[in-house]
């Protein structure tokens, strides 16, 4: 069988061609159901070659009473099975849009071309959501890396001009004696006066000779002697321990004193 030409799609002229990247389908109803009609979607295939896709459908009022399929691999046959009605209102569907809105059931039947598939943007979110923990990750190392490096790179500058301060004090001692003049220290600020220490007290006393207070008793009643003595009496002494206890005491105080003031310097060191 020849192949007819193809031409042009012209709905309003009753030529009608549809030329489909994916499958088409037609409606058939289901022989099942005997009450109410149910409608089935069957795709149009190729009985040569089996092929679904790719497919031109074409069919002209007034000289074709089925419609003409023709395949990829350029078999052709006449498909009965589809609708002739059905397929001229997919047809003025397509070119016209919705002009009979009582006949757009076959769309919603599933009549007409398979419609493309979503956007699958499910690969898009994945490299989104990857890009974004590249970048969570990459500014947190930013950030380590710069808190690490500021202070390093401190230190450096620091030590390069302590490094290079007696050479930059040698090239301009050179210089100046090329230049004819006395190599001259650079002027330093004057320090500030120092403020005057204030001598301790004894000084004072020893100036203006005063007598230096005499020591205390700890104890008023034994004079620190540790026995209260009289005539005829001589009992240990009831308000204190005695001189040695005190002297122990003070001795353990002292050593506390030492103690404590070592750990404190420990912690301080720390
Ligand atoms: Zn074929
Ligand atoms: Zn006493």
């Amino acid at each position: 069988m020849a192949l007819p030409p193809l031409r042009a799609p012209h709905p309003a002229s009753g030529y009608h061609r549809i030329d489909c990247e994916r499958r088409f389908f037609y409606l058939e109803q289901d022989p099942t159901t005997l009450l109410r009609v149910k409608w089935l979607k069957v795709a149009v295939t190729c009985p040569v070659c089996a092929a679904g896709t790719g497919l031109t459908l074409v069919l002209e009022q007034g000289a074709d009473d089925t419609v003409q399929v023709r395949c990829p691999a350029r078999h052709h046959w006449p498909e009965p099975a589809i609708d002739v009605a059905h397929f001229i209102t997919y047809s003025r569907l397509l070119h016209f849009g919705a002009l009979q809105p009582d006949l757009m059931w076959i769309a919603d039947a599933g009549f007409g071309e398979d419609p493309p598939p979503p956007i699958d943007n499910l690969e898009q979110i994945r490299q989104i959501a990857t890009w974004t923990a590249k970048r969570a990750v990459r500014k947190g190392r930013t950030k380590v890396k710069r808190a690490v490096r500021t202070p390093l790179r401190k230190a450096r500058r620091r030590a390069l001009r302590a490094a290079f301060t007696p050479v930059a004090a040698a090239l301009r001692a050179a210089w100046v004696l090329r230049t004819g003049a006395l190599p001259a220290a650079p002027a330093r600020p004057p320090r500030p006066p120092a403020a005057p220490k204030t001598p301790p007290l004894s000084a004072y006393r020893k100036a203006y000779r005063m007598p230096a207070p005499k020591k205390r008793f700890a104890c008023l009643v034994c004079e620190d002697t540790g026995w209260i003595t009289a005539p005829g009496v001589s009992i240990k002494c009831t308000e204190c321990e005695g001189p040695v206890a005190a002297a122990l005491k003070a001795a353990e105080r002292k050593a506390g004193r030492a103690r404590t003031a070592r750990a404190g310097g420990e912690r301080a060191r720390e």
